[in-house]
């Protein structure tokens, strides 16, 4: 009995090693690894980029859910189809708690990032064509990144910011509209307008909360605006290493830049923009350069998610819908009466 009762328990003890075993690998593995799901997700959609005057938010309306979808399932095992993919090296959860900074061009406590490690940031996402560019290169490398998203363009494409949460990239907020929240004629009502109507609609096209990451509009902070996102909860970026892609000439020129910067300071965030033509031409090279120069990519996600503002939310829900109350089917408008 007493050798039956030990072998009992001995087969026990190797079953939850077994297990735990099991569930590290798996969970290190969906955390860190590479994944083709990803590809499959950021194939560029056939959506025509629109001039920027047409950037009129009444036009979009339609394509707002009026119910959330349904979150985005946590992502499922994957791996990476590239052998000699980037990959992502190191997964750092981050406890927002009082608003922390990033970014030693703004923000220098905190110092996580050893020699050749690097964070991916992209602004002003989403946009057609260059976001799932950016979304597709970044998939053939089985790599994450964070994209911080404009409301407003949110609202145009909520189906392109949906693509990069689907991939298991980073979303945070970049204001509404691009507001530069230092700019003296912005009273303090109207920064945290910006600020919260920015996160709501967000919010709105995801389906699903933002993480609570916000950067500031050209990289403007002041005192006040810091200190209302640390009662937020919200962490600020700035960058470490701002490759200025929105006055690069060519895709080369992007490359050059951050290749350069990071040779001489190691390591970093990287600020760059998926808005941006020759970002989103330059990254599948980018990568690759990074790749070959022994960088390791490192991918940052939130404890928690944002929470955002209720009054905000309704509010951003009834511009959404405003428009379209009272607008008839087309043919009840107009109709062909000669040809
Ligand atoms: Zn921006």
């Amino acid at each position: 009995m007493r050798n039956a009762f030990g072998l009992m328990l001995m087969s026990l003890a190797a079953a939850t090693l077994i297990a735990t075993a099991g569930w590290f690998w798996t969970s290190h593995r969906s955390s860190a690894a590479p994944q083709t799901f990803a590809a499959a997700q950021a194939t560029p959609a056939p959506v025509h980029a629109k001039p920027l005057a047409s950037r009129d938010p009444i036009e979009t309306t339609g394509s707002i859910p009026e119910k959330a979808p349904a979150a985005p399932a946590l992502q499922p095992k994957q791996t990476c189809a590239n052998p000699d993919a980037l990959g992502v090296s190191r997964v750092v959860e981050i406890d927002t708690t009082g608003g922390p900074g990033f970014g030693f061009e703004h923000f220098k406590q905190i110092d996580f990032l050893g020699d050749k490690e690097v964070v991916l940031s992209f602004d002003d996402s989403p946009w057609p064509v260059n976001t799932p560019a950016v979304l597709k290169a970044l998939a053939d490398q089985c790599t994450k990144a964070m994209f911080f998203s404009i409301g407003k363009h949110a609202t145009f494409h909520p189906e392109i910011l949906r693509q990069v949460a689907a991939a298991g990239h980073t979303v945070g907020t970049h204001t509404w509209s691009h507001a530069n929240l230092n700019s003296k004629k912005l009273n303090e009502q109207t920064v945290k307008d910006e600020i919260e109507k920015g996160n709501s609609a967000v919010k709105l096209a995801l389906g699903t909360a933002p993480a609570p990451f916000f950067r500031f509009p050209e990289l403007q902070h002041n005192p006040a605006a810091v200190a209302y996102l640390g009662t937020r909860n919200i962490a600020m970026f700035s960058c470490d290493l701002d490759s200025f892609d929105f006055r690069a000439k060519s895709p080369e020129q992007v490359i050059n830049t951050v290749m350069t910067k990071l040779d001489k300071q190691g390591k970093g965030i990287i600020l760059m923009h998926d808005f941006q033509k020759h970002t989103a031409e330059a990254m599948p090279e980018l990568l690759r350069r990074l790749k070959a120069g022994g960088y390791k990519i490192v991918f940052m996600k939130p404890k928690a998610p944002m929470q955002t503002l209720p009054e905000y939310d309704e509010a951003m829900m009834k511009d959404m819908k405003l428009p379209v109350a009272g607008v008839r089917p087309v043919n009840t408008i107009v109709q062909t009466v000669s040809q």
